[in-house]
C-alpha cells in the first residue's frame, strides 16, 4: 500500500510505501518524530531550519529556529539510520516546557 503523508504545516510530503499496517505504521511514526516539528519549542515561531553540523567526522542532527536560535537535537539509534529528537532535560526527566528545545548560552550564530 502507499500512503502520502503531509506534515501539520504542510510543508513537507512524503510517500510511504509499505507491505502491511504494520510497516506503514513504523515508516510513519519514524517520519513524524523528525519532521513533524512545526514549531520552535521556545518562541512558537514555525521558522524551522535543518540543520546537519560535521565535527570530527560526527555528524549533528539539529533543528533551528531562525527566529530564536533555539535548537532540538536529533539523536541517531545505533542501527536502522533513524533519528529521535532529544525531549530530555540533563537529569533524564522530560522536557515539559520547551520539548527538548533549547538555547545554548554560547550560541555563535551556527
Ligand atoms: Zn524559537
Amino acid at each position: 500500500m502507499k500512503i502520502n503523508y503531509t506534515t501539520k504545516n504542510q510543508r513537507l510530503n512524503v510517500e510511504i510505501d509499505s507491505d502491511s499496517a504494520k510497516e506503514a505504521f513504523k515508516k510513519l511514526s519514524e517520519f513524524q518524530e523528525v519532521f513533524d516539528e512545526s514549531n520552535c519549542g521556545q518562541c512558537n515561531n514555525d521558522d524551522l531550519q535543518f540543520i546537519v553540523r560535521t565535527i570530527e567526522s560526527n555528524d549533528y542532527y539539529e533543528l533551528k529556529c531562525k527566529n530564536c536560535g533555539a535548537k532540538l537535537a536529533f539523536g541517531q539509534h545505533k542501527s536502522g539510520g533513524t533519528l529521535f529528537p532529544k525531549r530530555k532535560l540533563a537529569d533524564g526527566t522530560y522536557d515539559r516546557e520547551h520539548q527538548g528545545w533549547h538555547k545554548w548560552k554560547a550560541d555563535n550564530g551556527n
